[in-house]
């Protein structure tokens, strides 16, 4: 089934476009990697998908999930390291459209299941400011997990982590992939290390847009 349909869109800044004619759509399960230099409009996409900006022309449907209903780690970390929170805390805080200073002991329970899953209830009394990067990205996918059941939205979770750490994380995403049948769109920038996860890609190199498996994708830069 369907989950977002995106048709002809376009999105900018100030009235300049920064992507045109963007057509793709994610379908349940899909792990979708979305490559291209830097400033060629990732994360401008990740904002459309989330409604933080407005469509300049085109549209974006969802169909098959709620956008309030959308798991995301952002790129720039929004969680202060320096903030001194427990991890277990900092998993409640994902749980959307609750009183923040109180948590029902479902929402407690369900944070405990996401710690399980990523294999980190050890560290739930941990402080987070004091965990190592590799860590800290499990704990805000956990957090992540606390919106959604169906899509999640990472932007470049591998930055900054070391190859053991990084091995893990995408590790630990196929499982949520393939198990949890989450769906997952991902930033990245490590396709260029031959590295390629995911059953689709999404590129967006020099406005000569390709959505289409990863197949299709390794076909075609191998007779460019
Ligand atoms: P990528 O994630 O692929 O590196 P971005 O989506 O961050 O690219 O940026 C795409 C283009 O949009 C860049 O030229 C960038 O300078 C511009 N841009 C990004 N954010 C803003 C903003 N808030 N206001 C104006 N221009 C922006």
């Amino acid at each position: 089934m369907g989950l977002i349909t995106v048709k002809n869109l376009e999105l900018g800044y100030g009235g300049k476009a920064v992507l045109k004619d963007l057509n793709f759509e994610i379908d349940e399960q899909d792990f979708i990697c979305v490559v291209g230099p830097n400033g060629a409009g990732k994360t401008t996409l990740v904002r459309g998908i989330l409604g933080l900006i407005a469509p300049m022309e085109g549209e974006i449907n969802f169909e098959g999930v709620r956008r309030n209903h959308i798991g995301y780690i952002s790129q720039e970390n929004m969680i202060n390291p320096n903030f001194p929170a427990s991890v277990f805390e900092v998993v409640l805080s994902g749980s959307l459209n609750e009183p923040r200073n109180f948590y029902d002991s479902t929402i407690k329970k369900h944070a405990e299941e996401k710690l399980k899953l990523l294999k980190i209830g050890d560290l739930k009394d941990s402080s987070f400011a004091e965990l190592s990067g590799g860590q800290r990205q499990k704990v805000l996918l956990a957090r992540a997990l606390m919106a959604t059941k169906k899509l999640l939205i990472l932007d470049e979770p591998s930055n900054n982590l070391d190859q053991e750490s990084k091995e893990s994380l995408y590790d630990f995403i196929k499982v949520l992939n393939i198990k949890q049948k989450i769906a997952i769109i991902m930033i990245t920038h490590d396709l260029d290390h031959g590295n390629l996860i995911g059953n689709k890609i999404l590129s967006l190199r020099d406005k000569d847009y390709f959505f289409g498996t990863t197949e299709d994708f390794v076909r075609k830069v191998h007779h460019e």
